[in-house]
Order: structure tokens, then C-alpha cells, then sequence
């Protein structure tokens, strides 16, 4: 099958399209679409927080198909379906308890193995989730990364209706579902983006509100500058590293508002089927600035930064 494969970390040169060997697995699909997020352009770059594993590698963390062979009941060929990206072992401790996310033993797919920017993509079936028929393609690949990252980090930070949330960074993958989400929550929701589309979605333009949850996912070079807009009792979520990952913290601030620094990852795989069923019923449509075909990823890449919207890679 032809594969996007990175030869060796270090940069966009260092990838190419190829021949590989078919993957196999449970579950056998033909890639449809894959998300393009900055966890691809990390691993891609070689700057991501993961041991990237094997190498050459398939990157690739957010898919979606069609299943192409089963050796499971539950699935026939088909089957449109997103992949829960995370590999996990289902018997340690956290995985007993619904978080596959923080499994000991696992990994993500695109990352610490090879991933879905291929022909074909390979795994267990409990990685798979249908979608909905009257949920299109488009609208279900943003799951697996984008929406499933905002979804957990809402949840995690206990976001109650009629709080205020700050999105830093709203027109990125896992702003607009934060944005959408926290819309959906129920909350009062303001926007850092020079991207004024996003009012589209309900959102507020923030110029120096105080708010009760903050979500920062761009790392350093943004999360001391919001951190004073914090209300007493205030949450900053922080799932991301794109501009670095040291910064410094009044921890009198900190402790004297009760306020909580809250670190999530990814999502457990039931709450992306949750996620699947709150597309179906609020009809929820990010923005997709653009579809490349998978032979144009290079282009995808370079332009990853000025992108307006989310970028789909078509197979
Ligand atoms: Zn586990």
C-alpha cells in the first residue's frame, strides 16, 4: 500500500510517500480521511513529548474509514468507523477503571506505533467505534484528536453551566470542539484568535474578562499571560506544548484563589463514543479550511501554521 513514511525524525524532508506492507489486525480499514493536528506535525518534526516508534514510521493519530476485513462480529466490511487512537491492553490498573487513555502498557497510534496516514490501517476491534448514519465522514474525523482531547479536558475540569471559559487558540482542532462544547455545556464562551469566524459559533472576542476555565492548549508562550484572568476556584487546562513546555507560576496566586492547574490527555474510548452521539444530536460542524490529498502532504504541513480552520487529508 502506498504510505505517508517518515524515514527519520528531524523534519518535513525527512518524509516521503512509499510502498509498505499491508498492515494486519482484528480490523482492517481503508483509510477515508485523517485529521491533520500538532501532535502529526510534532512526530513528523520530531519535537513531540513521545518516543516516536518504529521508525520508518506512518504518522497519523486521528482516522477514519471503511472496514475492509473483520475477524470480529461486531464489525463487517463497510462499516464506516473512526479509530479510538490510543493502544492500550484493557487489564492494568487504569484501564479497569474506563481510562485507556493512561493505560501502562499503551501508546498512540501515529506516534509510539505507526499510525493512519496510509491506504490501510490495522487494529484491535475495540479500537473502533461506527459512526452514525447521519453523521457524515467529515464531521466524525475531527473526533478521535480534536473533539475527544476538548471533551475530556471540559470534563476534567468539571465545567458547569453559565461558567466562564476562555479558549486560547479557538480555531485550532481542539479549540473549535472547546469552543462548541462549552457552547453545549452550557457556559459563556470567549475566544483568543485573531480568527473572528468564531462568533459564528456563539463565541465571545475576549479583551480581558475574567473567567473561571481557561483552556490553553499552545504551551509557554501563552499560559503565564492568561493565568492572572483566573476567577477564585478557577481552572487553566493545559493538553498541549506547541510553543514549549517550562513556565513560571505565582504559587500564591495559585493557592490563595484555590485555583487548580489541571493537566489532561486524549480521552477515554467512552467518551468518544459519547462524543459521536453529541455530533449526531447537536449537528455539530467545525470549520475545515482545506482537504489535501494524502500526496500532498508536504503542502499540508507547510501551511499548518497559517491555516484557517481544520485540515483534512483525503485518501
Ligand atoms: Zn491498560
Amino acid at each position: 500500500m502506498k504510505a505517508v513514511i517518515v524515514e527519520e525524525p528531524g523534519g518535513f524532508e525527512n518524509l516521503h510517500i512509499g510502498d509498505t506492507p499491508n498492515p494486519k489486525g482484528e480490523i482492517v480499514i481503508k483509510v477515508k480521511h485523517a485529521g491533520l493536528n500538532p501532535i502529526d506535525v510534532n512526530t513528523i518534526k520530531g519535537k513531540t513529548n513521545y518516543k516516536i516508534s518504529p521508525f520508518p514510521h506512518i504518522p497519523g493519530a486521528e482516522i477514519a474509514g471503511i472496514v475492509e476485513e473483520s475477524k470480529n462480529d461486531k464489525f463487517k466490511p463497510g462499516d464506516r468507523v473512526i479509530v479510538y487512537p490510543r493502544f492500550f491492553d484493557n487489564s492494568c490498573t487504569y484501564c479497569i477503571s474506563g481510562k485507556q487513555h493512561l493505560c501502562e502498557f499503551g501508546g498512540i497510534y501515529g506516534a509510539t506505533s505507526n499510525g493512519g496516514f496510509a491506504e490501510f490501517f490495522a487494529a484491535p476491534a475495540m479500537n473502533f467505534l461506527k459512526i452514525p448514519d447521519a453523521v457524515d465522514f467529515e464531521d466524525a474525523v475531527g473526533l478521535p484528536v480534536g473533539g475527544l482531547t476538548s471533551y475530556h479536558a471540559l470534563l476534567e475540569a468539571n465545567l458547569k453551566a453559565g461558567e466562564r471559559v476562555l479558549v486560547v487558540g479557538a480555531s485550532g482542532n481542539t479549540g473549535q470542539y472547546a469552543v462548541i462544547l462549552s457552547k453545549i455545556f452550557g457556559a459563556e464562551v470567549y475566544f483568543y484568535s485573531r480568527k473572528k469566524w468564531l462568533t459564528d459559533y456563539g463565541a465571545i472576542e475576549w479583551k480581558g474578562e475574567t473567567v473561571d476555565l481557561i483552556i490553553n492548549s499552545l504551551g509557554t508562550e501563552f499560559f503565564k499571560n492568561f493565568l492572572p484572568y483566573l476567577n477564585k476556584e478557577g481552572r487553566i487546562v493545559t493538553f498541549g506544548t506547541y510553543t514549549g513546555k517550562l513556565t513560571e507560576i505565582d504559587l500564591a496566586y495559585l493557592y490563595t484563589g484555590e485555583r487548580k492547574i489541571i493537566g489532561s490527555t486524549g480521552g477515554t474510548l467512552s467518551e468518544l463514543q459519547d462524543l459521536l452521539r453529541i455530533v449526531k444530536n447537536y449537528r455539530i460542524k467545525t470549520k475545515v479550511w482545506k482537504h489535501f490529498k494524502y500526496t500532498e502532504i508536504k503542502e499540508a504541513l507547510q501551511q499548518y501554521d497559517s491555516k484557517d480552520g481544520r485540515i483534512i487529508i483525503d485518501f
